[in-house]
């Protein structure tokens, strides 16, 4: 093996997918190696020897992993967590905007950027799909914590022109002159991204859905919205807009689906709807704890896999009620079974990890441990008689509460947390 100078190496237990190979495949390295290089990507994972370069960081017998993807989550709802005022529109009304009207204030925003960031990494969260508020400050505080701290993340300023108080209300004009300036801001940066966010279809004219499909088309960038979460949500979408069949449609009308688009909770969805965006490469964000809490419904895993439907999980915070990103799998595994179509614990394990990095558009660079991709992996205390790897994939799936994430590396770093 040759390597260059500055080269860091960590042994343990090494639990990771290979895209490249197959996705929903699990390979476990008893005695691994993950060498990563001084500029954060890894340059060689696999068996331990005496011949990696030194330093040496030995973890063993813990487990070192690909960092989690929470695909799907609200920043600006961290402080109303666990509030319990469902469903979905009583809820947005009594505790989301109420909440979120706070964040022009932008020392408060800063100071709850601060709680975000730190929950995520303590989760082992290295990639996520964020939603701001339709304040331009909010969300480039948003953006720069995610900058400083060295997660990778897709970071939206919340489209809303109508459907909502005053206080979080933007004009179309002040939106996208809000856009092209957080676009400058992101510009060239390859970890951290804008992504083109309208809340939903019932707080977007549609004037503002086109113009934000076509702003995102004209700069490569993600969409990321929610679709089809709630039954009196969906029943209000149709009403407001009247000229479409049915809740995809809106989106479609505006040039929102297609395969950089990323929709939440997904539930509601009729055959046409689920082949349309199958056909479309469109991708979903399941978030199966928070359409429990509000009482949504339950998303249908397997059906959307089945129709080839790329998947990450999200935990929806705060409808969701934890950062923690294996309660969410969790949930996710409950809910499958009960449907009587399970998912798979190397399943879940490819979502959590490489099938969430796919869905924000970093599958490339991120979302697994092979070499050539960046150096975000977390070491997770897994108890040392637990050897099958059946056995090691329940363990760090469903018991985060005694395997605890004993470290996060970012780009082959420590999180730079204040
Ligand atoms: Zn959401």
């Amino acid at each position: 093996m040759n390597f260059t100078k500055n080269a860091r190496s960590y042994r343990g237990r090494v639990l990771t997918t290979r895209p490249e190979q197959s996705v929903f495949k699990t390979h476990l390295e008893e005695d691994g190696v993950v060498v990563v290089g001084a500029d954060g990507t890894i340059l060689f994972v696999g068996p331990y020897s005496n011949n990696v370069p030194h330093p040496v960081v030995d973890f063993h017998p813990h487990v070192i992993t690909p960092g989690f993807a929470d695909v799907h989550v609200h920043y600006p709802q961290t402080r109303v967590m666990g509030r319990a005022t469902g469903p979905l529109l009583d809820w947005l009304s009594n505790t989301v905007f109420p909440e979120e009207s706070k964040f022009v204030d932008s020392a408060y925003a800063d100071k709850v950027a601060n709680e975000f960031y730190a929950h995520l990494i303590a989760s082992g969260t290295t990639c996520a799909g964020i939603y701001a508020t339709s304040s331009k400050s909010a969300t480039q505080t948003a953006i720069q914590h995610a900058l400083n701290v060295g997660i990778a993340a897709q970071v939206g300023l919340v489209l809303m022109d109508r459907g909502a108080p005053d206080a979080l209300v933007v004009s179309r004009e002040q939106a996208l002159s809000d856009l092209a300036q957080l676009l400058n801001f992101t510009a060239g940066n390859e970890r951290v991204k804008l992504a083109v966010t309208p809340r939903f279809a019932l707080s977007c004219t549609p004037e503002l859905l086109r113009e934000a499909g076509h702003f995102a088309a004209q700069n490569k960038l993600l969409v990321q919205t929610h679709l089809s979460e709630n039954v009196e949500e969906c029943r209000a979408t149709l009403a407001a807009f009247p000229g479409c069949a049915d809740y995809l449609s809106v989106y479609e009308s505006a040039g929102l689906v297609h395969d950089q688009a990323l929709f939440a909770h997904a539930i509601h969805l009729s055959d046409s709807e689920v082949e349309r965006m199958a056909r479309a490469g469109a991708k979903v964000a399941h978030c199966p704890d928070s359409n429990l809490f509000l009482g949504s419904g339950t998303m249908l895993l397997r059906a959307l896999l089945s129709a080839g439907i790329k998947v990450g999980l999200g935990s929806d915070v705060a409808a969701g009620r934890t950062f923690d990103m294996r309660r969410i799998a969790a949930s996710a595994y409950d809910v499958a079974l009960l449907q009587k179509a399970p998912v798979s614990l190397e399943e879940l394990f490819a979502l959590l990890t490489f099938g969430g990095a796919q869905v924000l558009g970093f599958g490339d660079t991120r979302g697994a441990l092979t070499a050539g991709r960046m150096g975000d992996f977390l070491v997770i205390d897994v108890p040392e008689y637990t050897r099958q790897k059946s056995d090691i994939l329940g363990q760090l799936l469903f018991a985060s509460d005694t395997c605890k994430v004993i470290r996060t590396y970012l780009s082959g770093k420590k999180p730079n947390l204040p």
